[in-house]
């Protein structure tokens, strides 16, 4: 349980969310006299997720980078491209790596507290936050509190709802079987019948790659089902017959149109609040780019009000793109492909990372079939 009842800054989760703001406030120094509280149900001891992105120039992050790539592939029906992405590198980060690089931040500065307990409800008493901690009601004080605790809200008949669910495996054969120069972002050459179906593959040896089998769908799939489905892409796809799995990923990632806002229970941050990417499930840099504007504004000593949402445009584009992918209007590969075939690969990583502008979306979009899209976007105005 907390030490005190009296902190400056509570972060609810311990997840990339709120690691990658903490660390930032701890590393600029400002905050040594602010009393924190960190508070996660889970020990963040075990390598749960890899993160995977893009970026220009070297991140916040760049010292975890566990392996990167200047070239990428994208493989669908009848069409195949393997572009060189510069400026961009695709970057692999894993998630023990990034606890463990986490925390032992935190651990340098006694002015932070962490701890384990499952957090339930939370109120404002008589000016006072309490949350409730492994069903004890705690009181906090007056802290900036930071949330990253995700909770779906009930659905309505607009929800647009998907799940990005995947299985992945990290692999090692004795032959050469892997180009470690090239990182497969999207390879659709797999069974469509269950929903947007694609498979990546991050190479990091000519013997070993995390090869992952992720899904689009309303639903998710019999376990089992994720097996065969690696199974199948790599001895048939990459025509690897004998391998070794070393260790194994799962994980979920919501695809909706729910409007999460960064004001909300406290300040919401990471999925929680709004910075998963609708239509590709993308959080990782956005995370990143939200925590840089946190804390800019925290070290002015300037109101949080003022963090710029996404451009709502960009949730125009993701629900138009989600409302086809939800109602099978047209195949989720054929997009995907599509989208690398008739345009430069850095434009397609600028869309998804909401960084493109008017003229470059207006070239995408033509990119792309008029109709399916319009009837799309119509429904969303
Ligand atoms: C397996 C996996 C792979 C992913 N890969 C990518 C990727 O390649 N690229 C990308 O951009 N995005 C990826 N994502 C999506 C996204 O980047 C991650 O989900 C990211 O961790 C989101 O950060 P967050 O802080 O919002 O949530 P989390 O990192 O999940 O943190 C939330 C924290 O809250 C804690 N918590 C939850 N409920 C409670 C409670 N009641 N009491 C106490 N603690 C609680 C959890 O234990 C957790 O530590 C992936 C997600 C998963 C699951």
């Amino acid at each position: 349980m907390p030490r005190s009842n009296a902190y400056d800054f509570v972060f609810c989760g311990a997840g990339c969310g709120s690691l990658s703001l903490l660390v930032r406030m701890l590393r600029s120094g400002h905050f040594n006299d602010k009393k924190i509280l960190l508070i996660d149900k889970d020990t963040k001891t075990k390598n749960d997720r890899t993160w995977c992105f893009w970026e220009k120039d070297k991140g916040f992050f760049e010292e975890i980078v566990y392996h990167q790539w200047d070239t990428i592939a994208v493989h669908g029906d009848g069409f195949s491209t393997t572009p060189a992405i510069a400026p961009y590198r695709y970057k692999m980060i894993r998630g023990i790596d990034f606890y463990e690089y986490c925390f032992s931040e935190i651990s340098r500065h006694s002015n932070v507290e962490v701890v384990m307990a499952e957090i339930g409800n939370w109120e404002q008493q008589e000016g006072q936050t309490v949350i409730t901690l492994n069903g004890q009601p705690t009181s906090l004080g007056t802290p900036v509190l930071f949330n990253s605790l995700y909770i779906p809200a009930t659905p309505n008949r607009k929800s647009l709802r998907l799940l990005q669910h995947f299985k992945g495996w990290l692999i090692e054969t004795d032959q050469p079987a892997f180009d470690p120069k090239v990182a497969t972002m999207m390879d659709f050459r797999a069974e469509q019948k269950e929903g947007t179906t694609f498979v990546y593959v991050m190479p990091f040896s000519t013997t070993k790659a995390l090869v992952e089998y992720t899904l689009f769908s309303k639903a998710l799939l019999q376990p089992a089902e994720y097996d065969k489905g690696l199974n199948t892409y790599i001895t048939e796809q990459l025509g690897i017959k004998d391998y070794r799995i070393i260790e194994e990923e799962a994980g979920i990632i919501p695809m909706t149109n729910e409007k999460l806002s960064f004001k909300g229970r406290g300040w919401q941050i990471g999925t929680a609040g709004g910075q998963t990417k609708g239509s590709s499930g993308y959080t990782f840099q956005f995370i990143q780019k939200q925590s840089e504007q946190i804390l800019q504004q925290l070290l002015k000593g300037a109101s949080l009000d003022k963090i710029p949402s996404s451009p709502g445009r960009f949730r125009f584009y993701d629900n138009t793109l989600l409302d086809i992918l939800y109602h099978d209007t047209l195949p989720g590969d054929k997009i995907f492909t599509r989208l690398f075939k008739k345009n430069k690969p850095q434009r397609v990583l600028r869309f998804l990372d909401n960084e493109t502008s008017l003229s470059e979306e207006l070239k995408i979009i033509s990119s792309l079939p008029t109709w399916p899209f319009l009837k799309a976007a119509l429904k969303q105005l």
